[in-house]
Order: structure tokens, then C-alpha cells, then sequence
């Protein structure tokens, strides 16, 4: 691939609205860096739930986390088609994908210095372009002159049964109530938030993939791309 050519994909969306399978699935078709920066604030959450700075249903410890920050190392290792969050040199791809971290990721998320931390190493990994990176506030905050901008939408009930299938297929044992719960909270939080919220930047492309199949939205997702690519001068 021409390196001239090389462009960054902001792929944003509302939690579990498949933004992640499209945005690994077209940077692995294309040959990019993927980076799921949801990941990157989940695993900032369970490390502060594992020094006890918070947990379900309380605020979390502002002063104690950002106090922290600077030592709390987040990477990734790729192995084979997957990608794992690593979390002080321990893989935790699994553990930040609970319920439990799910249902405490937003408030952390709206802490202004975690998201400055974190949208500045973001920003350092797009450097030499070739990346695709989905989030909230990737088109908007981390990436505005982004090359290609789509923002993924489908309805709160579609979006928790997928991740319903993708909890229960792991062996938890979460209903789908608790999972919808999660769902619009998570939503609401990441709308009103001062600092980065959730919205579709004005010249992002709106996905709505519910009655799409995988397939299809791949293709739509490369026919955008290519055109973006060719817009490039
Ligand atoms: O993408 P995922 O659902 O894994 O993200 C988990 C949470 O991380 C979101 O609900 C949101 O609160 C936060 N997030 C964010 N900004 C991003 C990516 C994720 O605030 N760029």
C-alpha cells in the first residue's frame, strides 16, 4: 500500500453498536493498526477497582486515580488476528470486559484529566497514520482531521442483545435487563458529559448497521474507505 495514502479511520458510536467488529474487521482488511481506545478506559477502571478507588453504584476516588495515572501502563499485544489490552504487563482482555467493569467504565471515562491522558496517547499512536481507532469521541476530540469519520447508531435494545449473546456465549451470568440497564446508563453518561461526550462530529458518515448483516456493513465500510482514500491528494 502506498504509505502517501495512508489515512486515520474514527470509527465512533454508541456502546455495543458493533463500531469494534467493524473497525478490527476493516483494519485488518485494509492493513492498519487497529485500536479500541473503549479498552483503554476499561482497563484504567479495573485497575482502579482493583486498588479499591471504585466500585458499583459508588463515585469513584477523582484525586486518588488521577494521582495515579502516570504510573498506570496501558498497551497492547497483538497475537495473530486479536489484539489484548495489557494492563501493567498482565493481559486483562477478559477481565475488562465484565459487567462489573462495564458498569463502572463511564464515570471514570468522565473524568476530564483520565480522558487528557488517555486521548494524548491516542493521539501519539496515530502519528504515522494507517490506524483505525473506535470510541466515543474519536472523530470529535482525538482525531478531528481524521480522513474518514463514521458514527454507528442502531437502537438500545438491539445493541444489549448483542451484547447479551457476547456475555452469556463467555459463561456470565448477567440477564439482559441488567445488560439494557447498562446500556442506556452508559449512554446517558457518555452523552452529557462535559469533557469529550459522545456525538457524531458534523462531517462523519451515520451508520445505522440494525437490520445490516456483517457482511454487508464490511463492504459498505470499504467502499467508504476507498473513496476516502481517493478524496486524499
Ligand atoms: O467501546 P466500549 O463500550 O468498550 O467503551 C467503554 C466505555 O468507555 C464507554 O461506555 C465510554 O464511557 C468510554 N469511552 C469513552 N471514550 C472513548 C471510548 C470509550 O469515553 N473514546
Amino acid at each position: 500500500m502506498n504509505s502517501e495514502r495512508k489515512i486515520i479511520i474514527a470509527i465512533d458510536g454508541y456502546s455495543s453498536s458493533g463500531k469494534s467488529t467493524m473497525a478490527r474487521q476493516l483494519a485488518s482488511a485494509i492493513g492498519y493498526r487497529y485500536i479500541d481506545s473503549g479498552a483503554m478506559y476499561r482497563a484504567v477502571t479495573l485497575w482502579a477497582m482493583r486498588h479499591g478507588y471504585m466500585s458499583q453504584g459508588s463515585s469513584p476516588d477523582v484525586d486518588a486515580i488521577v494521582a495515579a495515572l502516570p504510573e498506570i501502563k496501558i498497551d497492547f499485544k497483538v497475537e495473530g488476528p486479536r489484539q489484548l489490552t495489557m494492563l501493567d504487563g498482565e493481559i486483562v482482555e477478559n477481565e475488562i470486559r465484565s459487567l462489573e467493569v462495564s458498569n463502572c467504565v463511564s464515570p471514570i471515562a468522565a473524568i476530564p484529566q483520565v480522558r487528557h491522558a488517555l486521548v494524548r496517547m491516542q493521539q501519539a499512536m496515530g502519528e504515522s497514520k494507517g490506524i483505525v481507532m473506535d470510541g466515543r469521541d474519536i472523530g470529535t476530540v482525538v482525531f478531528p482531521d481524521a480522513e474518514m469519520k463514521v458514527f454507528c447508531d442502531a437502537s438500545a435494545e438491539r445493541r444489549a442483545e448483542r451484547r447479551f449473546k457476547e456475555l452469556t456465549d463467555k459463561g456470565a451470568s448477567v440477564t439482559y435487563e441488567e445488560v439494557l440497564d447498562n446500556v442506556r446508563t452508559r449512554d446517558h453518561i457518555d452523552e452529557t458529559r462535559s469533557e469529550g461526550p459522545l456525538r457524531c462530529a458534523d462531517d462523519a458518515v451515520r451508520l445505522d448497521n440494525s437490520a445490516m448483516t456483517i457482511d454487508e456493513q464490511n463492504q459498505w465500510l470499504l467502499d467508504l474507505y476507498r473513496s476516502c482514500v481517493a478524496a486524499v491528494k
